[in-house]
């Protein structure tokens, strides 16, 4: 059966320029960046070109990248880089209550170990208030990590505003940027944000490779110990071929901007339509004005969705009920819950997030499953 896939933001398929371009790194330029004979230059040469690629995405220096395992990672590092650091004396840290788990996780240790942490609201759109956040500033406060867009709903922050914040206060700002990375322009100096976590296997490259932009005036400490790689800040020999992978993947982002956002766009309007007309009962999730262009985020009343998820993976259908994280237990999704989704709908949530390699005949044939599914459920 042919597979159609619908869980981009769970993860994506690695590109076929990505793959081809890290292929030569595995049995043929196998050096370590750190030898100093030729077959070693050779990867050094290709981790900085690819350091560079990450760097232009964002506008960044490449010195202000440092690769990581991933996204996890990434922000392991920026909130326990900054609230770990000694010279920092404030304890308090302001994030939101839609972060992924990875912030959120990192956030409750760091309150295990004395932190403080504010979590913010979200109105029914999946975005905080400005007000809010310059009212829970005080003056312990070190670090605001506020995501840019999120993974479930593809709610967009007002990232702009709280970097004018931050600045003004002389607070550090970062912001986990995994879901919006090739899928929204972003510019870090123009933004002012200090720190920004990116994920490969969101954007095509593999799984097992991020990176971390910290800009050059802010100090964080390691959280891994070792060897000196990437200015003592990541310890580890380089994954040469994962951050080649990513490298590539930034470079192709970036071409590819205007195009992707617009088929995406495309592709996801088509489907709210096409829902709307065709289901009675369905509510859309999240902002439609700030939004990720390949979310749609949908709940469709009195549905269970995980009765949902497997009738449409019958039909080889993939896609996902709240988060990839959150779909292995039956605990409602954190942040349906938070944008205040009543209990009757709250069940019946889909997420679908489109990708470069769908179609308008995938999304037909997506709209004519769902439609025939939820009648058959229903009756
Ligand atoms: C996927 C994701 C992560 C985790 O990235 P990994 O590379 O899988 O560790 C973090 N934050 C957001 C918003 C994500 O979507």
């Amino acid at each position: 059966m042919k597979i159609r896939y619908f869980d981009n933001s769970a993860t994506t398929k690695v590109r076929k320029e990505v793959l081809d371009k890290m292929f030569p790194y595995f049995m043929l330029e196998y050096g370590n960046p750190s030898s100093l004979y030729k077959l070693g230059r050779t990867a050094r040469v290709a981790v900085e070109e690819a350091r560079r690629n990450v760097a232009n995405l964002i506008n960044c220096d490449k010195n202000e990248i440092y690769f990581t395992s991933g996204g996890t990672e990434s922000d392991n590092t920026a909130l326990k880089g900054i609230m770990n650091l000694d010279k920092n004396n404030g304890k308090h840290l302001i994030t939101t209550k839609i972060e992924h788990p990875a912030i959120l996780n990192t956030c409750r240790t760091l309150e295990e170990n004395g932190f403080k942490v504010t979590y913010l609201n979200v109105d029914k759109e999946g975005v905080i208030n400005i007000e809010e956040l310059n009212n829970s500033i005080t003056e312990e406060t070190v670090l605001i990590s506020i995501m840019f867009a999120n993974n479930e709903i593809g709610s967009i922050q007002p990232i702009e505003e709280i970097g004018k914040i931050a600045k003004k206060r002389g607070i550090i700002f970062h912001t986990d940027a995994v879901q919006a990375c090739g899928n929204i322009d972003i510019d870090v100096k123009k933004l002012n944000i200090d720190m920004l976590s990116l994920s490969g296997h969101k954007i095509g490259a593999p799984k097992g490779i991020g990176a971390l932009y910290v800009n050059k005036n802010i100090e964080f400490k390691n959280l891994i110990d070792g060897g000196h790689q990437e200015k003592d800040k990541r310890a580890g020999t380089e994954n040469v071929p994962g951050m080649v992978g990513l490298g590539e993947a930034c470079r192709l982002a970036k071409n590819d901007m205007k195009n992707h956002i617009n088929k995406l766009k495309t592709l996801r309007d088509y489907y709210f339509e096409k829902i709307k007309e065709n289901i009675l009962d369905v509510k859309t999730n999240g902002s439609i004005e700030h939004r990720l262009p390949g979310n749609a985020n949908t709940s469709f009343k009195g549905i269970n969705g995980g009765e949902l998820l497997m009738k449409l993976d019958e039909k080889g259908i993939c896609a996902s009920a709240g988060s990839a994280c959150s779909s292995g237990s039956s605990m409602p999704s954190h942040v349906l819950t938070t944008i205040g989704l009543t209990s009757e709908y709250l069940e019946g949530t889909l997420r679908v997030t489109f990708g470069d390699e769908n179609t308008k005949e995938d999304v037909d044939y997506l709209i004519e499953s769902l439609v025939e599914i939820i009648h058959n459920i229903e009756n």
